[in-house]
């Protein structure tokens, strides 16, 4: 889950730090109110992406008149195929310098990695590239965490001055905001030092592991919704992985993996999918729910019927969508693939049942599948 700025911005204030005060106002006149008592202001547009400033999405405003010009300008942009609804109406800050600062999974190392820079403002891959020796890097072991002797470790060599002490500070609290949120990505671009020696987050870009959210439960009503179709939403009530996508082939298939391998081959084939469903072991349970959701997208001209038995059993799974068939009665024309434990008993269930002859290779269902959807 993503958190937008001022959401992410939230969450460390909640972890006790500090952040310029600042307002979210979804009208020209809310900002000008906001800027009226906060004073010299920066409106920002609220996206769950980056590269707002780049694109327009971030102005100062030296009087409520300005915030609300800059608040008009900015509500209604599109950034990075958002529309902006909101704004954040920050304190201005005087900023003296701008440095980088990331706590964010690692792969490489499998680990927690935190990433500082003294060249703060721009693409931190940009910085990799052309400005390398001011990128510090550090893998945490998470059994000993990352404290103030880690950070000054970190930053040694980097000519800093007296921010040191409090950019050591912030970095360490920004690993244990990351931990406790069981996040993936904490960064701060641009972590600034103030005229008066305060080091500040400017801005915040916060993940959190969607596996995790069932314990963050108090932060995930930060995070940005995700927009999902109307269909989406009854996968989701139904507790099935539902996506829709824009094909015309209809899919389902038992497990991830397989209905990732269908759908591969429907775009093999010179079809397109019209969605990914996960029903897993539930083929039995939730057949008619499944097979609803799949025939309910106007898109869908032709359905691909893919199960492969190891453990699960086809005929359970035959069974289920037998008795989905028999309430839905679908009327686009259905291609099975039917192999693994309990073929031949599933295989005879549909011939008998529904009238339709299972395909004996996949591929052919498949191609079969996405001719009748032309
Ligand atoms: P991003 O482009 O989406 O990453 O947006 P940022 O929040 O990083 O803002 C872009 C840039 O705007 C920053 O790098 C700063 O240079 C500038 N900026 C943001 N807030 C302030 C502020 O309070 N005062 C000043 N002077 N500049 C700011
Ligand atoms: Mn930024």
């Amino acid at each position: 889950m993503n958190f937008e700025e001022q959401a992410g911005k939230s969450v460390l204030a909640r972890a006790g730090v500090s952040v310029p005060q600042g307002r979210l106002c979804a009208s020209a006149q809310e900002a000008e109110a906001a800027a009226r008592a906060i004073g010299p202001v920066v409106v920002k547009a609220q996206v769950p992406t980056g590269k707002r400033g780049k694109s327009g999405g971030v102005k100062l405003a030296a009087t409520p008149e300005e915030a609300a010009a800059s608040a008009q300008a900015i509500l209604g942009m599109e950034i990075g195929g958002f529309p902006v609804a909101r704004v954040l109406v920050e304190e201005q800050a005087a900023i003296a310098r701008e440095f980088y600062a990331a706590v964010l999974n690692d792969p490489a190392s499998r680990s927690p990695l935190v990433l500082f820079s003294t060249e703060g403002g721009m693409d931190i891959e940009e910085v990799a590239a052309t400005r390398p020796e001011s990128l510090r890097r550090m893998a945490v072991d998470i059994r000993k965490g990352f404290g103030p002797a880690d950070a000054r470790r970190l930053l040694l060599g980097l000519d800093l001055g007296e921010a040191a002490v409090p950019v050591a500070a912030m970095l360490v609290d920004l690993y244990r905001v990351y931990r406790q949120h069981d996040a993936e990505l904490l960064e701060i671009n641009p972590l600034a030092l103030l005229a008066d020696g305060r080091v500040v987050p400017l801005d915040c870009k916060l993940t959190v592991d969607d596996a995790a959210l069932y314990r963050q439960a108090d932060i995930a009503e930060l995070g940005a919704k995700e927009p999902l179709s109307a269909l989406e939403e009854r996968g989701r009530a139904l507790d099935l992985k539902y996506i829709e996508l824009e094909g015309n082939v209809g899919v389902l298939a038992n497990g991830a993996g397989l209905t990732m391998t269908t759908m591969d081959v429907v775009s093999h084939a010179g079809g397109r999918p019209a969605n990914f469903l996960e029903i897993g072991g539930e083929a039995y349970t939730k057949g008619t729910e499944a097979l609803d959701l799949v025939l309910s997208n106007p898109g869908v001209k032709s359905l691909v019927v893919n199960f492969c038995g190891a453990f699960a059993r086809t005929d359970v799974m035959a069974g289920g969508v037998i008795q989905a068939w028999k309430t839905l009665n679908p009327t686009v024309p259905v291609f099975f693939s039917i192999h693994g434990t309990g073929e031949d008993e599933a295989v005879r269930m549909v011939r008998e049942e529904l009238g339709i002859e299972p395909y004996d290779r996949m591929e052919d269902a498949i191609s079969a599948a996405v001719e009748a959807a032309r």
